[in-house]
């Protein structure tokens, strides 16, 4: 299922340097993460996954049972956790609370053992961004008191914080702000709209289109987003840095796609759209390209038929696919 990466800019493939590292990954049975672990435990190094099974699964990291450089552990981050590690990559996140006390408590973990810490921060720290596409510098119009708040502010004070052990405490952080990203072992049900419209043409249910469906959004693909952390967590650069396919898809190009690739005949239904829906977003990725030799290289039409045949798997027998 994993897709190799071409590495752009011509520099060593990373998985060649820095074997044999400590490595904590928040959140490392969820989506993102359980793809990252696989990178991490391929090129050598010891991972400790620390996830409570929130939204992420140990079926995606059943594969590493049994090997000794693997560990998982069952914890909340909102609570303190005393580990020894080299790097620190924070991904577990459902909502504002544990954003904050998650980063700050993964934030003093790091510095205590003095590790590296990247955070998975997001582009929607843009809010419904007046800039586009959105550069890093663009501060974003976030509203907040909004339904959106809880995750955007959240993520927007764990960017605070890790500025702040930064500059105060001299800690090494790196800033991703990831866009919109789908692949294999996203969750089925999780509600986002590349997921929804997949299980949804697979079940021969209609697609739910939110509002008129031409909000835009950029998807890319869960390899290239594992390439851009990893570069980013090596590489000598603070970030903040943009990591997203710059591909932009209204939501009814997005169905037409999944119609193509899935079922030409699959239908779509209309549904209002939520309050505070940005209207578009794409990411200007220069400065990731720049600094860290990267650009996404899996497109919209590639990558979906990976994500489709997952899917198509776990819904056949419409596992269990709750809990850890
Ligand atoms: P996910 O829900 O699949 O993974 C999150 C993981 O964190 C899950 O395994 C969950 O069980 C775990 N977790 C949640 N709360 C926890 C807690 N309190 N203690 C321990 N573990 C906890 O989501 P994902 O898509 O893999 O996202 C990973 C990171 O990337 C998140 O920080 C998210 O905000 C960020 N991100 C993702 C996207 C995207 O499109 N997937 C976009 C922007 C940002
Ligand atoms: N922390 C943790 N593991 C560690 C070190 C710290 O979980 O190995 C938590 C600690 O309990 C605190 C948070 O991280 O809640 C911030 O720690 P820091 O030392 O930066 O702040 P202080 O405890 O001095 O307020
Ligand atoms: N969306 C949709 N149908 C769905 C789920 C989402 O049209 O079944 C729309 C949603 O209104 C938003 C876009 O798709 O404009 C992306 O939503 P998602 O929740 O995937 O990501 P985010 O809003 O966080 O970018």
């Amino acid at each position: 299922m994993y897709v190799p990466m071409n590495v752009a800019g011509g520099r060593v493939p990373l998985g060649l340097k820095h074997k044999g590292l400590r490595v904590l990954v928040t959140g490392g049975s969820g989506f993102v993460g359980s793809h990252l672990v696989d990178r991490l435990i391929a090129r050598g190094d010891s991972v400790i996954v620390v996830d409570n099974f929130f939204t992420g699964n140990k079926r995606n990291l059943v594969h590493h049972f049994g090997n000794p450089r693997f560990e998982l552990i069952r914890h909340d981050v909102v609570e303190p956790i005393l580990l020894e590690v080299d790097q620190i990559y924070h991904l577990a996140c459902p909502a504002s609370p544990t954003n904050v006390m998650g980063t700050l408590n993964m934030l003093g973990l790091a510095k205590r053992v003095n590790a590296r810490f990247l955070i998975t921060s997001t582009s929607e720290v843009y809010g419904d961004p007046l800039q586009h596409p959105q550069t890093e510098s663009y501060w974003g119009n976030v509203n907040p008191i909004g339904v959106r708040s809880c995750y955007d502010e959240g993520k927007r004070v764990a960017e605070t914080l890790t500025m702040d052990y930064h500059r105060g405490l001299k800690l090494e952080v790196r800033i991703a702000r990831i866009f919109n990203t789908y692949g294999p072992r996203m969750g089925l049900d999780d509600g986002r709209v590349v997921s929804n419209f997949v299980a949804q043409a697979l079940r021969k249910e209609p697609m739910t289109v939110y509002g008129d469906g031409q909000q835009t959004r950029s998807f890319q693909f869960v390899s290239d987003l594992v390439e851009g952390l990893m570069r980013l967590m090596e590489g000598d650069h603070v970030g903040p840095f943009n990591l997203g396919n710059p591909g932009e898809f209204t939501m009814m190009e997005l169905a037409k796609v999944v119609q193509e690739t899935i079922d030409r005949n699959a239908k779509i239904e209309f549904r209002p759209n939520t309050e505070d829906d940005p209207h578009k977003r794409k990411p200007d990725i220069s400065k990731a390209k720049k600094y860290l030799g990267w650009e996404p290289t899996v497109s919209l039409r590639e990558g979906l038929p990976q994500m489709v045949t997952d899917f198509r798997q776990r819904l056949s027998g419409e596992q269990d696919e709750s809990g850890g």
